[in-house]
Order: C-alpha cells, then sequence, then structure tokens
C-alpha cells in the first residue's frame, strides 16, 4: 500500500487545530502525529509533503453545482470533467450535484441520464441528490427506493411555473413521503408564481435590464416561501434544508424555526456574502454576470449572513455553481432580463473566499472549515468519510498557504466560463496542493490529476437528525 506523509503543518478540521504529521495509508488517514515525535518520525513513506507554515484541511465538500444543467434553452457551461478540474483548483474534492427527474418522466430515467454524464469524466468524487419535478404516486414510491441506495436528498421549488414548480400540496406529499423514507427535502423557497406577475409587469412598463431581476424577486417574497415551507415541513414531520438563502428576513424564518426546535438547515453562498445588487446594477449589460436566483440583495444583508453562519442559524456554503458565459448565454437576455440564464461561476473559489472571511473575521478558521467541509458532509450523509482528517477518513487532503495572495480573474481561473464574477478581486490564502483519497490532484499549483479518478459517492441519510 503507498504510503504518504504530510509533516510540518497546522491540521485544521471543524473541532480542531492541531500541529501534526498525517500518514496516508492506501486512499485514507492512517494516523496523525505530534510534529517531531518518535511515533511521526519513525513513519516510513513513499511520498513526503512539506506542509510547514501551511495549512493541512479536509477537502472542501460542495453541495450544490449544477454541472452541464439545461436551463432557459442552454446548457450550464462547465461539464462534469472541466468543473470538477475546477473545483480541485480551489480545494473542493468532493460536489454533490443535481440530477433533474424531466416532467412526465421517472426518476431513476433522470438519475441515469447524470450518471453518463458524470461517469468517468470526474476528477475528484461526486454524489447527486435528485430533483423532483414530477410529484406524483410513482415518484413518490421511487423516493424511497433512491434514499435506499444513496440518493437520500431531493429537491424541490416553489419558483419556476411551469418548470420545476411544485405547488404546496404535491410538496407536502414529497416532504411526508421523506419523513418515512429518511431522505431530506432541499427547497427553493420563492414564491414563484407571485415573482411572474411581477416580471410580467416590469417587462409591460419597459423595466428590462438585469437590475430588475433582483428588484421583482422580493425579500418579502423569499422569506414568505421560507416561512410556508418550514410550515408544511413541521406538519409532514419532515427535515427541510434551504438552499441558498439570501435575504436577511428569510435566515429570520430559519432561526425562528430551529428556536422551536424544528429540524430546519439553512444554506447560503459566496455571492450573498461578498456580492449584491450594486453589482447586478452594472452598466451597460454588464449586471447579466451576476443574474442567479435567489438574487443578489443590497449589501446590508451580508452582515445577517455571516451572523447566521457564525450563530448557526445557517449551516452550510454552497455555491450553486451554474455557470453560463456571457457571450451567447447571458446575452440571451438583452432586452429581458427574464430571459438571462439564472446561474453564477463559483466552484472554484469558495474555500478562498471563506477563507478570506477568515481574514477578514467574519468566521474562525475551524467554523471555515465546518461551513465549507464538514457540515455539508454531515448534512448529505458522508461524514467521516469526507469533510474531516481522523483515522478511517478518505485522504481527502487541501494543503493551503494562508499567507499567499492571489486576484481572482477569469484569465487565470480554471472553470470553462468566459468571466469571472469576482474580476480583479485580491483574497490572502490559496490551495497548494490537493489530494483526492490519497492521489495528488493538484501538486504545487499544477494539475496532476485526471478525468475519471473522481468517484461515484453513494449517500448515508442526514447525519444532523
Ligand atoms: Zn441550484
Amino acid at each position: 500500500m503507498s504510503r504518504t506523509v504530510i509533516h510540518g503543518g497546522l491540521v485544521v478540521t471543524a473541532s480542531d487545530e492541531i500541529h501534526a504529521d498525517v500518514l496516508i495509508e492506501g486512499g485514507r488517514i492512517a494516523a496523525l502525529a505530534a510534529h517531531g515525535t518518535d511515533a511521526a518520525t519513525s513513519w516510513s513513506a513513499d511520498r513526503r509533503i512539506d506542509a510547514t507554515g501551511m495549512y493541512v484541511l479536509p477537502g472542501g465538500v460542495d453541495a450544490h453545482t449544477h454541472m452541464e444543467m439545461p436551463f432557459g434553452g442552454t446548457y450550464a457551461a462547465d461539464t462534469f470533467e472541466t468543473g470538477t478540474r475546477a473545483a480541485a483548483w480551489g480545494g473542493t474534492t468532493t460536489i454533490v450535484d443535481f440530477a433533474i427527474q424531466s416532467m412526465g418522466r421517472s426518476l431513476r430515467e433522470g438519475l441515469d441520464t447524470w450518471h453518463a454524464k458524470a461517469d468517468g469524466r470526474c476528477a475528484v468524487d461526486y454524489g447527486f441528490h435528485m430533483i423532483l419535478s414530477d410529484v406524483n404516486e410513482s415518484s413518490l414510491k421511487e423516493m424511497d427506493r433512491l434514499v435506499a441506495e444513496g440518493v437520500t436528498s431531493f429537491k424541490l421549488f416553489m419558483a419556476y411555473p411551469g418548470v420545476f414548480y411544485s405547488d404546496d400540496g404535491r410538496i407536502l406529499r414529497a416532504m411526508q413521503r421523506a419523513s418515512g423514507n429518511g431522505g431530506l427535502v432541499m427547497m427553493h423557497a420563492e414564491n414563484g408564481i407571485a415573482i411572474d406577475v411581477l416580471v410580467e409587469q416590469a417587462l409591460a412598463e419597459g423595466r428590462t435590464d438585469p437590475r430588475y431581476h433582483g428588484d421583482v424577486r422580493k425579500v418579502a417574497l423569499e422569506a414568505e416561501a421560507t416561512h410556508r415551507a418550514v410550515q408544511l415541513a413541521r406538519v409532514a414531520g419532515a427535515p427541510l434544508y434551504v438552499v441558498h438563502v439570501s435575504a436577511d428576513e428569510a435566515v429570520d424564518e430559519i432561526a425562528a424555526a430551529r428556536h422551536k426546535g424544528l429540524p430546519v438547515f439553512g444554506e447560503t453562498c459566496p455571492q450573498y456574502l461578498f456580492l449584491s445588487t450594486d453589482n447586478l446594477a452594472e452598466p451597460g449589460f454588464e449586471g447579466a454576470k451576476y443574474v442567479c436566483s435567489t438574487p443578489l440583495r443590497p449589501r446590508e444583508h451580508q452582515e445577517v449572513l455571516w451572523r447566521g453562519l457564525r450563530n448557526n442559524e445557517l449551516q452550510v456554503v454552497s455555491t450553486d455553481h451554474c455557470p453560463f458565459c456571457f457571450s451567447g448565454q447571458k446575452e440571451m437576455g438583452r432586452g429581458d432580463f427574464s430571459k438571462i440564464p439564472n446561474g453564477m461561476p463559483g466552484v472554484e473559489h469558495r474555500m478562498d473566499l471563506l477563507h478570506q472571511a477568515v481574514v477578514d473575521g467574519h468566521l474562525s478558521r475551524r467554523r471555515w472549515v465546518e461551513i465549507a467541509c464538514a457540515s455539508p458532509a454531515r448534512m448529505f450523509g458522508l461524514y467521516p468519510k469526507k469533510g474531516t482528517i481522523a483515522p478511517g477518513a478518505d485522504a481527502d487532503v487541501v494543503i493551503y498557504d494562508p499567507g499567499a495572495e492571489q486576484t481572482i480573474s477569469a484569465e487565470t481561473h480554471h472553470m470553462a466560463v468566459d468571466y469571472s464574477a469576482y474580476e480583479g478581486r485580491r483574497v490572502t490564502g490559496q490551495v497548494r496542493t490537493v489530494l483526492s483519497r490519497g492521489v495528488p490532484v493538484i501538486e504545487d499549483r499544477a494539475y496532476v490529476g485526471h478525468a475519471g479518478h473522481g468517484t461515484y459517492l453513494p449517500r448515508g441519510t442526514c447525519q444532523y437528525l
């Protein structure tokens, strides 16, 4: 069995910061030992990695990506190959992507389609959630089978009428099913029926620029849908995970539910923490780069999101990575913001942006690792295989240089998209080396991985219940 020793670094997990060497055997963490101890110095190894001055982190877990996702007549620009490679560059070694059930089709058919897209192409490990777009007797039954085989979370939409939208009755049925089979319902919580009225009115009045995308998707309509989702989950006796929380009042709804003791969880994304409606209002058609749903909010929401992350009102930061090129894709919405494909690139920069939040004092180092690695792994049944550095865990390890300075740019990023939402932003901290199950994927800032190294991860059920 091949042996790797990572020596001299500071091992940071969600619970500890330990000056320890790490022994990897095969694809797993075998042991940790304090620097300079007999135990550590006696380890023989085929490969030694010097991590002096570096952090040794568990690989990031991004629980919300959309590679090659069809949307509005086009496809998200990253394939599983390019998207997982970019993830690795940014220190993310596991993604959980969304397989989609098409209207009138089975869950199985959707899942098979997504397996075919990902199989043999990923640079790092991956799992799937299932998007339920057609809740009926047979898809409800299929949920049980999927949970049993490792697809344990199901996303429903209160938005996008006519596409992914489910009404309250269908949502309730799916939640009831999840309460029986151990599944976790993930909710896109925005009142899409009301939003569509406002979209129609805005366009009729000639308000067609990207900024109006943010205008019509009102805070109240995110808060209302979040409240309704909580109450439906409560009636069903099911847990609830609210995806991409962007508004202060939606955080309040989740906090209130948790205060009552309900198993309600919240996710936010870097774009809501670092960007705002100021970006949507950038001149020309530039604002289109920042069109995603839920939308970016006015700046003052950011502090509420940071507070929510510190207080554990929000548990996870994922990216909702769903990139569309500015040229040819975002441009489909010139003169009509409702035709701009919804989504932003982000899978590569989550770990770095959140490290910047550590530098800026928003988060502690351990909380950084918790919301980016450990909590998403626990939330989606992957812990402690993923999300930590401990004996027995997969050797998904990031050697992170906390002092390196970098400038985020489309010129240098590895996502297959022609712009960066963070163009020109200076951040402190950068990935140096990344191992996936003990195998180098990034080595001293060079890509040494390959498509097909990443394997499919059947998941257990949510480990917070
Ligand atoms: Zn999404």
